[in-house]
């Protein structure tokens, strides 16, 4: 797989597939992490004398819920909202922005486009033909460039138009298209996560979050991957019904039951459930908040419990490599985020190990904590993250620039 520093493209336009979907608040960027990890790859363009075309989704566009929805969201996740931000992080460098995703004057705005200087595009999500890989759409936006780089991770488990389509289009045309740095990093973090060594064993994973019906495949590919999974979080409470406790008004999905149970008779021991909870009477008025080995009638399950987080330190000790998804409970309130904060910590403090987090909630944990830095990796992105798991590592975004 060819990475943008073995690309020659002197006196060339070249279309970059970048992550820009950030948190924009009344057109307020609130955390531009995803535009700074893009700085690497545009740089590396830029000194090799390339014109830089970047283009990204930004936000969700409703195209079937009819005219309003349409505006709504076209006026709400506007492109045009970064084009400064981006300017001052790349000082010295001609910005600019084209609101036209196709047509004529698209066209001429690249063709006057100079080497050395960036233009963005307006919202690829604008085009009802974006998610839906419309080849004609894809065959446009290939029209543009002489050269492809993917650095948008954090997409590149969807096979739209911008992640797929172009790419296949100009890789049949002979043209050079590679991965991006940040792409680079991602896999090469996350393939190793995926084809285990020996010398990464023992393997720890830890899945918390909400949902077990979302991370089924996760849970699935990493029973066969890892010696241990520990499991926090909301999902606790299916396993822990499956065997016939008493979890109270924890959430539990029903329709899951069958499969934790077998899960569970599949794991051999494999799995690690929790010890102890804190619990409360959340829909009550809040009035009690306790720990307690079974959750029983009334009570809701919020947080792993001081048992269960000195039976996590134990089982992490010695892990030579430990994947993480998914917080052991609602630490968005203080009350309940210990157990969260304890597993962050321990993970961050093994001694020589290969630690990767995989997950948006689990990394917002860890950087709000101050752990993110103490981890070899944490991953741009949440939902492709899960899916290199799940997939084996084969990304529809990736797999397309192999040669
Ligand atoms: P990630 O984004 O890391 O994959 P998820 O999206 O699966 O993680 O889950 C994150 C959410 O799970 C958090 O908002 C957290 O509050 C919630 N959560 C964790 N434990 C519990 C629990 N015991 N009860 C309710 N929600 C929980
Ligand atoms: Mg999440």
């Amino acid at each position: 797989m060819k990475i943008v520093r073995d690309l020659d493209v002197k006196g060339k336009r070249v279309l970059v597939r970048v992550d820009f979907n950030v948190p924009l608040k009344d057109g307020e960027i609130r955390d531009d992490n995803r535009m700074v990890a893009a700085l690497p790859t545009i740089k590396e363009l830029l000194n090799k004398g390339a014109s830089v075309i970047l283009f990204s989704h930004l936000g969700k566009i409703k195209h079937k819920d009819g005219e309003e929805a349409i505006k709504e969201g076209k006026t709400k996740n506007n492109m045009q909202y970064l084009v400064d931000h981006l300017a001052s992080l790349l000082p010295g460098v001609n910005v600019s922005f084209c609101n036209d995703l196709r047509g004529k004057s698209l066209k001429e705005t690249v063709s006057a486009l100079k080497p050395g200087e960036v233009l963005l595009m307006q919202n690829t999500r604008y085009e009802a033909g974006e998610q839906k890989n419309d080849p004609e759409l894809a065959k446009e936006w290939a029209s543009l460039a002489d050269a492809y780089v993917m650095d948008a991770f954090g997409t590149s488990h969807r096979k739209h138009a911008s992640t797929y389509g172009v790419p296949e289009i100009l890789k049949a045309q002979g043209k050079p298209v590679a991965l991006g740095f940040l792409v680079e990093k991602e896999v090469q973090a996350l393939s190793r996560c995926v084809d285990v060594k020996d010398e990464d064993r023992p393997y720890v994973a830890i899945l918390g979050g909400l949902k077990v019906s979302d991370k089924i495949q996760v849970i699935d590919s990493l029973l066969k991957k890892c010696d241990k999974i520990l499991i926090g979080g909301a999902m606790t409470y299916t396993f822990k019904k499956a065997l016939g406790e008493d979890v109270g008004i924890s959430p539990v999905e029903d329709d899951q039951l069958d499969y934790a149970r077998r899960c569970l008779e599949e794991a051999d021991g494999k799995i690690i459930l929790p010890v102890d909870n804190i619990v409360t009477d959340a829909f009550k008025d809040w009035t009690i908040k306790k720990v307690s080995k079974e959750i029983g009638p009334g009570f809701e399950g919020m947080d792993i419990g001081p048992e269960t987080i000195k039976l996590f330190q134990e089982e992490l000790k010695g892990a030579k490599m430990v994947f993480w998804n998914g917080p052991m409970g609602v630490f968005e309130q203080s009350d309940f985020a210990a157990g969260t904060i304890a597993v962050a910590e321990a993970i961050a403090n093994l001694p020589d190990a290969f630690t990767v987090i995989g997950g948006g909630d689990s990394a917002a944990a860890a950087a709000q904590f101050g752990f993110k830095d103490d981890f070899s990796h944490v991953s741009t992105g949440g939902g492709a993250s899960l899916e290199m798991i799940e997939t084996d590592g084969k990304l529809p975004g990736i797999e397309v620039i192999r040669d």
